[in-house]
């Protein structure tokens, strides 16, 4: 396939590869914004990413979005349906519930290990966070989500293991797929009071308390969604998006 004069990385494109392993710096862009409109609820499940828009709007060559979307199949957050395109992943309820399973027997390994290398440092670090949560839920603000995945990824930093907090990395934005698809209305997505519970724990070094919290923690939830293949069906009726090309 001949290359577009775009394809040549430049001096400084070069360089930055370095520290992308591999990724192309718009790559990693197109990468990152995608995954923001996921965790943000502006990308939805079962919606129809178009290629050769993606590529016109980023000045890339089709083939790097292709690269783009074939690392976030890879991750199992799009889907290549035969004939029809990319698709934002819509995880079954068997699925939902396995990852649900996978999150929370992972966080209380998290938490154990938190409990272990916590620093005063990141205990202060979380009561910063914690007040950026009390914020953002009393005001329901659109950011709740995002505000409420950070608490747990700076849980998985303080475990310091790094194959722990890419596990929970890509854990995180499957459940933010599974909140899109089965929240009920006005559903609760996290538990602020509950996180405090956490810090307190693991401040006190209570690894079995503050294990037994997370599992606690994840399943209300899980608990918060309804997991139905009703539901599923309903996102269908009312909510699907059709390719628009
Ligand atoms: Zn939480």
């Amino acid at each position: 396939m001949p290359k577009n004069a775009t394809d040549l990385p430049s001096g400084s494109e070069s360089a930055a590869l370095l520290g992308t392993r591999g990724q192309l710096p718009e790559e990693q862009l197109i990468y990152d914004r995608l995954v923001d409109a996921i965790i943000d609820k502006t990308l939805r499940p079962g919606q129809y990413l178009n290629e050769v828009k993606l590529a016109k709007s980023y000045a890339v060559p089709r083939s790097r979005v292709r690269r783009v979307l074939e690392r976030l199949r890879d991750e199992a957050v799009i889907e290549f349906q035969l004939n029809r395109g990319a698709f934002i992943c819509r995880p079954t309820v068997d699925e939902a519930r396995d990852i649900f399973e996978a999150r929370r027997h992972l966080e209380s390994v998290i938490v154990r290990l938190a409990c272990a290398r916590a620093t005063k440092a990141h205990i202060a670090n979380l009561h910063v966070h914690l007040e950026t949560q009390r914020q953002v839920f009393d005001n329901r603000l659109p950011a709740m989500n995002r505000v409420a995945g950070e608490f747990h990824m700076l849980l998985a930093e303080m475990a310091g293991n790094a194959v722990l907090t890419r596990m929970l990395t890509l854990l995180m934005r499957r459940v933010c797929l599974i909140q899109s698809l089965y929240e009920k209305q006005h559903g609760v997505l996290c538990l602020v009071h509950e996180h405090e519970k956490m810090i307190a724990l693991i401040e006190a070094n209570d690894a079995d308390g503050a294990a037994a919290e997370a599992l606690t923690h994840c399943l209300h939830i899980e608990q918060s969604l309804d997991l139905s293949e009703r539901r599923r069906a309903e996102v269908d009726i009312y909510d699907a998006i059709s390719p628009s090309h």
